[in-house]
Order: structure tokens, then C-alpha cells, then sequence
């Protein structure tokens, strides 16, 4: 007996949109369909391994297409894993991913694009509805005892039939009403051409039945498992966007096969944008493995750390055992020499880019720069590998490029200088036209100008570059030593100024970093900046209020004025030059209009 049942709202939703918007590139549909039939094929193989009455149905595996030309109808079928009743309703009457408002979220209008994202985010199957009518699907899983299969059928609306009905073999048919319109999916011509495009490396034999005989449209050796000289740029280009759905070429690839103690071959890529869930944590990441070939898992993140986690790729090992789950990756031996070798091989390719292909290499690094930046303190090991590859604006150049490296930095270094001398602030302009570079930039000194969020936790967790300590010019000098030493007279208005400021700051100190400003604030040497407070509060951190120290540029003229001030208008002219150096700081003063009362009144006051 028929049942009807309905979709879930969000796959209704899902459903109305293939069908009316994204129609711009149907013949996905036929992309989507083979893979989850080439999924399911790995499902079976998978589970035979541990189950011996799955063994003989894992016996010729494949993939079958059938076209009718007269009828308009394609049958894509499978001899894999199947599905009883309860996992049709659960997976094609719901969308189980949370993800899903995500996506639909996401979609940007743009055809083109909007068709791409389906692929990554795979709602594969529904993309049928761009194309059919009807859509038929009957299962029959390969663990269920049961002689009866299941039909599942429906037109694209709100709702969907299920029967039983008889079917031989273990596996799932999907069959393909076509609108008029697509008709030209049954014409075999096109669908070889469509398996060519997408299709050709799928690991199981794709078959067709051309003028009465059957032929296989696949390759079926594993592109990775073929010498790297036999293949082309284009074919590990092809592979890369089979694998990942992206419709851009990569960057790079990195294709190894390492043999000896553990046998494993790994084939992976840099992608050239950022896919667009790479901020979220939760979202898939890593890469597919294989064990002898076998697909085992996607997503296997314990191969690569984190900061890595836009590589794509496959990794085919030779001694994992089979039945490896995610919790014996975890701990296994083997995974973390895999995932250090790995490590290796793609800082090794990026400094290969750098340094010989610099202008695409500036494309990886806006794309995915700040990714990178979370490396040092990740991986402690490969921190100056990490660090040599970033990017950084420079006081060098009064544009904004951020172009210059480290090694770049320690080159140009004068002898006599022994810090790397870095600048944070919000923007670009606030860090080059930082009172705490006003000396360094008369001297010819060069600073790192850092504006991204991370930037100063990066610093932090870095303490050095190839032995030469990276100095924050809004810190206090390392050592009291350094501390410049007030006159007599000096002393004398520098307490004064401290008396009336009181705990708003920690010291009043005669400045030797300014030049035309006449006051900054300087941070304690363990004192966080704003960027890394901002990053610790966010944490939860609970940090107390920043005491500075208060630099005083002695020679300058605002301050030979203060000298000679009545006490209240001194407290108040003190007020303004605290407020002056927040200001410069990127914060804002505690009384801005307060601020701007006494800034008109000194402006129009003769001097
Ligand atoms: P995805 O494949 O990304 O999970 P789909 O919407 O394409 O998303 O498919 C939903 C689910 O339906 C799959 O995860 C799978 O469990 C099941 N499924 C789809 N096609 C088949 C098939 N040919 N054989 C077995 N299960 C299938």
C-alpha cells in the first residue's frame, strides 16, 4: 500500500529553489547523482570488510546508467550500500545537516556561483529537480534481510509516496523524468561527455549501454596511485575540482608517495579562494582516506593542523588497518608522522610559491593569510617556517601593501640594530602615523605596521625571528636601563604631572621615541595592547584597566608652555594632553566634549 508523507519545510524550501532558480547549470544533477552512488558503493565496501555476508555482495561493484531516448527518462543505478524504508524517509524527506539555513542563506543569486555551492554543501540529490518531472527512487539495502525494496516517488512539491515493491539485487536505482526541455540528457553522446567532465575519476567502473553493447566511461586506477610523471597539470587540476566541487583550478599540488617504514601516498592541494564556511570551526575540513585504496572517511582532520585547513586532498595509506575509526586516528603512531611529513611538504610548497611565484603567492596569502597567522602558536615546531612565510605593511612603504617578509626586514637591518620593531593598531593609518614611530621613522628605522586581530597574539607567541627579538615600539624599554633619565627641573614637572594624573598611570617618563608629538602612552612591558585585551576579554578573561606609562616629549612646545601654568589651568592642560595621547592610541578620551571645550579654547586663545 502507497503512503504519502511530506517534506520537511527547509527541504521543501530546498526543493523550490532548484526547481525555479538555480537552473543555470543543470547537468550538475548527473555529477551529484554518480557520486552518491559512488558513496554508497564505498558505504558497502567499507562495511564488507568487518562482515563476512557483505563480502560476496561487494563483489563488482559499479555504477549503471540506462538512457530512453522515446520516454525522456535516465536510470542511474547502484550496487551498494542501499536503503530501507526508515533511512529514505530520514534522507530524502529531511535535510540532516544543521547547516542547511547556512546554505540557504548563503546563496547569492548568482547562478553560476549558487550552483557551485551545492556541490560543496551536498544537497547533491535534490539538484534532480532542476531537470525532472518525477523523480523514482528504489532501494534496497544490502543489511536488510528482507527481500523488499522500497519506492520512493515525488514531483518536486511538497510531498512524496513511498511503496514496497520487488526488487533482485541489493542497491539503489534513481530514475529521472526529464521535462521536456532536458531531454537532451538521455542523448548518450552528452552524458559521456558529462562523465568525461565530472565524472572520470570516480573509483568504481562507470557503465553504459552503447548500440547494444555495454562500455565502461571511467578510468578506474586511482589518479594518485599513477606516477607523477605520467600525469598533466591538467588532469591533477580535473581531479582537484572533482574532489572539491570548486570550478577554479588550485594553486598548488603537492603529490608524494613515500615508501620504506610505512607505505602512503598523499595527493593535496591549496585552493586559490577561501570556501565560504572556512571561519566556521565546525565546518568539514581536512581530507579524504583511503587504506589500500578502500575509501575509509572524508573529512579526516587528524592529518593536518589546523591552520591548514583550507588543503584539500587524499591520503591513501598502506598500514592504517581497515577498520580505522576517528577515535584510533587520533592516537595512532602513524597518523602523526603522516600528518608531520604532510606539514612539512605544504610549508615547503608555499615557500616554493613565495619565492618563485610571488604575485600568486600574494593571491594565497589575502586569501588565506590569516589562517596561516594562527600557525606559531599551533605548531611550536614549525613557527619560523610559519613566520617566514607571512606578510606584513612596513613603515618602508607610506602605501598600504602588505608585501614584505621577514627575511626581507632582517636583510635591509642595519648593522647596529638588533629588534624587529613592530607597530598594532586598528588601521593602517593610525600605525604609521604612530606617535611611537615618530623617532624611528626619522632614524630610518623600519617597523611592521600590524592591523590584523591576531596580529599581536601572533608577535606574542613569537617572542623572535632567526634569533632577533620582535619589539612592540608602544612598549616600555626591556630593560630600566634604557629608561631615559629626567633632569633635576625635568623631575620636578614630570611628578607634578604624575601627582595630579594619580593611578591613571603607572610613570611619567621624559620620552626618546617622539619627535613631533608632544606626549604618548606606552604599555608595561607584560601589559596586553588593545588588540590582544580585546582577543582575552572576548575569551573571558577578566583584565583590569590598563595603567600606562606616560611619555612626555620634553622639547616640545605645548609642554614648555604647561611649565608656567597657574595650578588649575596646569591640571587642566595635563588633562587634555592625556586625552591627546588616548586619542592617538585609537581609544577616546573618558570626556570627549570636555576634550573638545579645551581644544577650542586653546585654539583661539592668543599665543
Ligand atoms: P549527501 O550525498 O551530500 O549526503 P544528498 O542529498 O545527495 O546529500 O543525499 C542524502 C543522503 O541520501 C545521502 O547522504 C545518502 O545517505 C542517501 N543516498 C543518496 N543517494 C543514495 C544512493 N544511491 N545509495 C544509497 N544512499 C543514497
Amino acid at each position: 500500500m502507497a503512503k504519502t508523507k511530506k517534506f520537511q519545510t527547509e527541504t521543501t524550501q530546498l526543493l523550490q529553489l532548484m526547481i525555479h532558480s538555480l537552473y543555470s547549470n543543470k547537468e550538475v544533477f548527473v555529477r551529484e547523482l554518480i557520486s552518491n552512488a559512488s558513496d554508497a558503493l564505498d558505504k558497502l565496501r567499507f562495511r564488507a570488510l568487518t562482515n563476512s555476508r557483505l563480502a560476496e555482495r561487494s563483489q563488482n561493484l559499479g555504477i549503471k546508467i540506462e538512457l530512453d531516448e522515446e520516454n525522456s527518462v535516465i536510470k542511474i543505478s547502484d550496487n551498494g550500500i542501499g536503503m530501507n524504508e526508515d533511512e529514505i524517509v530520514q534522507n530524502l524527506g529531511t535535510i540532516a545537516r544543521s547547516g542547511t539555513s547556512e546554505f540557504l542563506k548563503k546563496l547569492t543569486g548568482d547562478k553560476k556561483k549558487d550552483s557551485n555551492l551545492i556541490g560543496q554543501f551536498g544537497v547533491g540529490f535534490y539538484s534532480a529537480f532542476m531537470v525532472a518531472k518525477k523523480v523514482v527512487v528504489i532501494s534496497k539495502s544490502a543489511l536488510s534481510k528482507s527481500a523488499q525494496a522500497i519506492h520512493w516517488e515525488s514531483s518536486g512539491d511538497e510531498k512524496y509516496i513511498l511503496k514496497e515493491v520487488d526488487k533482485e539485487t541489493c542497491g539503489t536505482d534513481v530514475i529521472v523524468y526529464l521535462k521536456e526541455e532536458n531531454k537532451n540528457f538521455t542523448n548518450s553522446f552528452e552524458i559521456k561527455n558529462l562523465i568525461s567532465k565530472y565524472s572520470q575519476y570516480i573509483n568504481f567502473p562507470i557503465r553504459i549501454d552503447d548500440a547494444g553493447a555495454e562500455v565502461t566511461l571511467n578510468e578506474e586506477e586511482a589518479l594518485w596511485l599513477k606516477p607523477k610523471n605520467s600525469l598533466s597539470d591538467e588532469e591533477y587540476n580535473n581531479f582537484y575540482k572533482f574532489l572539491t566541487a570548486d570550478q577554479d583550478d588550485p594553486l598548488v599540488h603537492v603529490h608524494n608517495r613515500v615508501e620504506g617504514n610505512h607505505e602512503y601516498t598523499n595527493l593535496l592541494y591549496i585552493p586559490k579562494h577561501a570556501p565560504f564556511d572556512l571561519w566556521n570551526r565546525e565546518s568539514p575540513r581536512g581530507i579524504k582516506l583511503y587504506v589500500q585504496r578502500v575509501f575509509i572517511m572524508d573529512d579526516a582532520e587528524h592529518f593536518l593542523p589546523l591552520y591548514l585547513r583550507f588543503v584539500r586532498g587524499v591520503i591513501d595509506s598502506n598500514d592504517l588497518p581497515l577498520n580505522v575509526s576517528r577515535e584510533i586516528l587520533q592516537d595512532h603512531p602513524l597518523v602523526g608522522s603522516i600528518k608531520k611529513a604532510s606539514t612539512k611538504r605544504i610549508l615547503d610548497a608555499l615557500q616554493y610559491l613565495k619565492d618563485n611565484a610571488f604575485e600568486e603567492y600574494l593571491d594565497f596569502w589575502n586569501s588565506f593569510g590569516l589562517v596561516l597567522k594562527e600557525g606559531p602558536a599551533e605548531d611550536f615546531e614549525n613557527r619560523e617556517a610559519i613566520a617566514s612565510l607571512m606578510l606584513f605593511a612596513t613603515s618602508r612603504n607610506e602605501t598600504h601593501e602588505v608585501k614584505e617578509t621577514l627575511d626581507d626586514y632582517l636583510q635591509r637591518m642595519p648593522s647596529d640594530q638588533n629588534d624587529i620593531y613592530f607597530c598594532v593598531a586598528d588601521t593602517f593609518e593610525a600605525a604609521i602615523n604612530s606617535p611611537h614611530l615618530e623617532k624611528m621613522k626619522a632614524e630610518n628605522k623600519e617597523v611592521l605596521l600590524l592591523t590584523d586581530r591576531i596580529d599581536e597574539w601572533l608577535m606574542t607567541t613569537l617572542v623572535a625571528y632567526k634569533d632577533k627579538p620582535l619589539v612592540n615600539v608602544a612598549k616600555s624599554f626591556a630593560s630600566d636601563s634604557d629608561k631615559p633619565k629626567p633632569s633635576k627641573t625635568q623631575q620636578a614637572l614630570l611628578e607634578k604631572i604624575k601627582l595630579h594624573l594619580g593611578d591613571r598611570v603607572s610613570e611619567v617618563l621624559p620620552s626618546s621615541r617622539l619627535k613631533d608629538s608632544a606626549c604618548c602612552l606606552v604599555l608595561n612591558q607584560n601589559e596586553p595592547g588593545i588588540q590582544l585585551r580585546k582577543i582575552l576579554e572576548a575569551a573571558g578573561q577578566k583584565l583590569g584597566e590598563s595603567v600606562p606609562i606616560f611619555e612626555i616629549n620634553m622639547t616640545h612646545k605645548l609642554i614648555k608652555k604647561l611649565k608656567d601654568l597657574p595650578k588649575k589651568e596646569f591640571n587642566n592642560f595635563v588633562d587634555f594632553l592625556f586625552d591627546y595621547a588616548v586619542i592617538a592610541e585609537g581609544g577616546s578620551p573618558k570626556n570627549p566634549s570636555k576634550y573638545l571645550r579645551q581644544l577650542d579654547k586653546y585654539l583661539s586663545a592668543k599665543s
